[in-house]
């Protein structure tokens, strides 16, 4: 008989994690380098597809991991004590997900145990950004995008 381990992100709260389970539930979409802008009078976050310049394209990962705090003063350093982060997320983001009661995304690379799921789920940035060293704070308004769920 074979008995399936049990799958960490379904039996742990993600302050209880290891490092390492943690860092696997970022499935490397990378849209959380993108900027957002935020309407004062509604609350509502608005997705555009201008991406930090520490965003390496070609590997849809931070150039940059370890020392992205000291480079990036805004750069959203997720803590699994503190939830009230999570709704800056996207709503495909795994840690949002799981704080919120909800299972992984069938194409999460935890589950499909391939990057390309991701991909192929239309969910990663790779190919639909802007570096922000292109554009100015008063342009964002035109980057404005409609394929992020927030
Ligand atoms: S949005 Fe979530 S899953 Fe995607 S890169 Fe950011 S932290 Fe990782
Ligand atoms: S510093 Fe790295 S992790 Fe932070 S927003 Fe920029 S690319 Fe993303």
């Amino acid at each position: 008989m074979v008995t399936e381990a049990p799958q960490f992100w379904n039996t742990k709260l993600l302050v209880d994690m290891t490092q390492d389970e943690w860092e696997s539930l970022c499935d490397g979409c990378g849209r959380c380098c993108l900027h957002k802008l935020e309407d004062i009078d509604t609350d509502l976050v608005f997705y555009t597809n201008v991406i930090c310049h520490l965003f390496d394209e070609r590997d849809c990962r931070c150039s940059d991991y370890p020392h992205r705090a000291q480079k990036v003063k805004d750069c959203l350093l997720l803590n699994p004590a503190n939830e009230s982060q999570f709704k800056w997320l996207p709503t495909s983001c795994a840690y949002r997900r799981l704080a919120e009661g909800k299972p992984l995304e069938w194409w999460h690379p935890l589950l499909t145990g391939s990057q390309e799921t991701v991909r192929a789920a239309g969910v990663s940035v790779q190919g639909r950004t802007i570096c922000e060293t292109k554009v100015t704070s008063d342009q964002l308004e035109n980057h404005i995008i409609s394929w992020i769920d927030f």
